[in-house]
């Protein structure tokens, strides 16, 4: 969730041709969206679901759920669908805390996590990142008598590095039991570290560990709204009773079911993108950029005071990256065409003006 972007404005608005500043972007590739459009499959699936538009959605209906459990090898009970991973999570942080609670996360992370914090009017415990990394010593060491949850964003946005299995287990370890820990993995489907466990199957050996996962970024389904979280049955349970209620629309199950069943092409997609992603990786690491990992489906690149700077260049040339002021910009692993235009600015940024200018 980027909670900056802005829908398309009303015509009034619009400055005029020849006002206008900047080209319009050809390229979003800020939202860590999927450059793919929905398959032929989907596309019926949803269209068959609005032949029943004029009803609301059946709150009873759990195909969604059981396809879910049926795809992951869990039970049925331990699913809460929610209308995108960022609803599942602002279920999951207002069934666990009460005004005061705190909810520790890392930051620079997802940009949701202190909103979600406010909106359950939980206290939020940011904990810096240690470079690009979760500082999961630091976090463990900030539990206190008031945190309700800890979130780990594996792989974290926006800088794209992923905790591994051995620190991830200490760091589950030293977690007291009433914790919940929840992993955010948004972009699972994108993680090829084979060191980087998968939530799931922390999930199963540990009761206070939940799995957030979405249908928006591999599966392509951003607009619809759909994602889900896998925990144990106390915690399931209360995050599916603080649903609101109809807020899984019948075309968003059934987008999600006819995806989950498109395996093949998911991976394939999938496999695209982090295919593009090595290139661009590489091609920076050529350049001279020394980069974090990357494990989702989009990079990060440490500019610091140069971040809005290079943003702004990015957008003059038609490609609209995410930027973050101070910090770096994030840019989607999409369209080849915008890759090639963020490679030829990010060769010019490789070193601060200054030394370019004295070179
Ligand atoms: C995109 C994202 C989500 C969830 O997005 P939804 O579109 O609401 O499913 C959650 N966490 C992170 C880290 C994300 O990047």
């Amino acid at each position: 969730m980027d909670v900056q972007r802005t829908g398309p404005m009303p015509d009034r608005l619009r400055p005029s041709a020849a006002a206008r500043p900047e080209p319009s972007p050809r390229y979003r590739v800020d939202l860590n969206e999927s450059p793919f459009e929905p398959s032929a499959d989907v596309r019926e699936a949803v269209r068959a679901a609005t032949a029943g538009l004029n009803r609301y959605p059946d709150v009873a209906d759990s195909e969604l759920a059981e396809a879910v459990a049926h795809h992951l090898d869990v039970p049925v009970a331990h699913i809460a669908p929610g209308a995108g991973g960022v609803a599942v999570l602002h279920q999951t942080l207002t069934a666990l805390a009460d005004r005061g609670d705190e909810v520790v996360y890392p930051w620079l992370s997802f940009e949701g996590y202190p909103i979600l914090c406010d909106l359950a009017g939980a206290r939020r415990v940011p904990i810096p990142l240690a470079g690009a990394d979760h500082d999961l010593d630091a976090m463990a060491g900030a539990v206190g008598e008031r945190t309700r949850a800890v979130v780990v964003c594996n792989p974290n946005n926006p800088t794209g590095t992923a905790v591994r299995r051995p620190a991830l287990e200490r760091f589950l370890d030293r977690i007291p039991r009433h914790v919940l820990v929840v992993i955010d993995e948004a972009y699972r489907e994108f993680v090829r570290d084979p060191e980087v466990p998968d939530g799931i199957e922390l999930y199963r050996r540990r009761p206070n560990v939940a799995v957030m996962r979405t249908f928006s970024k591999a599966y392509g389904l951003a607009g619809l709204r759909v994602g889900f979280l896998v925990a144990h049955p106390p915690v399931a349970e209360a995050v599916r009773r603080a649903t609101l209620p109809f807020s899984v629309t019948a075309a968003a199950r059934a987008a999600a079911v006819a995806s989950l069943r498109a395996q093949q092409e998911v991976r394939a997609r999938v496999d695209t993108i982090t295919a593009r992603r090595r290139r661009l990786w590489t091609a920076l690491r050529g350049l001279g950029w020394s980069l974090p990992r990357a494990e989702g489906n989009f990079l990060w690149l440490p500019l610091g005071a140069q971040a809005v700077d290079f943003g702004r260049r990015c957008r003059q040339r038609g490609v609209h990256v995410r930027v973050f002021p101070g910090h770096g910009v994030r840019v989607t692993v999409g369209e080849e065409a915008a890759a090639d235009i963020f490679l030829s600015l990010a060769a010019e940024y490789v070193r601060p003006p200054e030394d370019r200018r004295s070179a």
